[in-house]
């Protein structure tokens, strides 16, 4: 990491400290995209979100991204890794509302976004985390542009009550194609017992995570060398890490 980022990622650090889970991944894709206004932000696509947080955590900490999750037969904890700059390219955006035809039902809509999430979420509509049902359901009939069954418009607030599940079942479909990045899920098989368990990452929280226990060892070598040498904060942050580390090992020595 670059040194002259350091002051930059505490000040992230410190503003999702004092947010909720949802609004530190809004500060880190703040973080992660910096020119993109932040009204923007939550009508970004989620895949696109996903993108920008694995090239955000790449430039940070590097590539390689160690996962712990549990076996769902046997509670075993399994280790794997993940590459970040794999899941780093941005998926191309649809310009046109993408569009599904099936069972007499014609259905313009677009990719949820950020946003969607969160209003689905705010009318205790499952997420899309549930599952891919759920991405089918409630969510993408808040992304309808217009839908219309046997030629007749349709209006959205309808859809729930109207829409076969058939067709929820293919614009889930259209959905995870168009924007694959959303939602990637890992199989991974237990060494033990050779259960195969479905594996998904929240790279905002995994980040999170990492941009925290960052943080704090951070503020725990300021604090070291400006009570050893009595240098202020800014002139610490300006070293670089080696010369940091350095110093430290310096004030350990004696
Ligand atoms: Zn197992």
């Amino acid at each position: 990491m670059a040194h002259t980022e350091a002051a930059r990622l505490l000040a992230v650090w410190e503003e999702g400290l004092s947010g909720a889970a949802a609004d530190r991944a809004l500060t880190l894709h703040r973080a992660a995209r910096p020119d993109t206004g932040p009204g923007e932000l939550p009508r970004v696509p989620v895949g696109e979100r996903e993108a920008d947080l694995y090239a955000f955590r790449r430039a940070l900490f590097g590539d390689r991204m160690q996962v712990l999750t549990e076996c769902a037969a046997c509670a075993e904890v399994m280790e794997f890794d993940l590459d970040a700059g794999e899941l780093a390219a941005r998926p191309a955006r649809p310009r046109e509302p993408l569009r599904v035809t099936a069972d007499g039902w014609e259905i313009d809509f677009r990719l949820p976004a950020v946003a969607d999430i969160e209003a689905a979420a705010r009318h205790g509509l499952p997420a899309p985390d549930d599952g891919a049902a759920a991405a089918g359901d409630a969510l993408l009939a808040a992304c309808v542009v217009t839908a219309r069954r046997d030629g007749e418009e349709i209006p959205a607030e309808r859809l729930p009550a109207l829409l076969p599940g058939t067709v929820r079942a293919k614009l889930a479909e259209a959905a995870e194609q168009a924007d694959p990045a959303a939602e990637i899920t890992l199989d991974i098989a237990c060494p033990e017992c050779g259960v195969t368990t479905p594996a998904e990452l929240d790279i905002a929280s995994y980040l999170w995570t990492e941009l925290d226990a960052w943080a704090r060892d951070v503020l725990l070598d300021v604090h070291l060398l400006a009570s050893a040498y009595g240098w202020s904060e800014p002139e610490i942050l300006a070293l670089s890490p080696t010369r940091r580390r350095y110093y430290l090992e310096l004030c350990a020595d004696v």
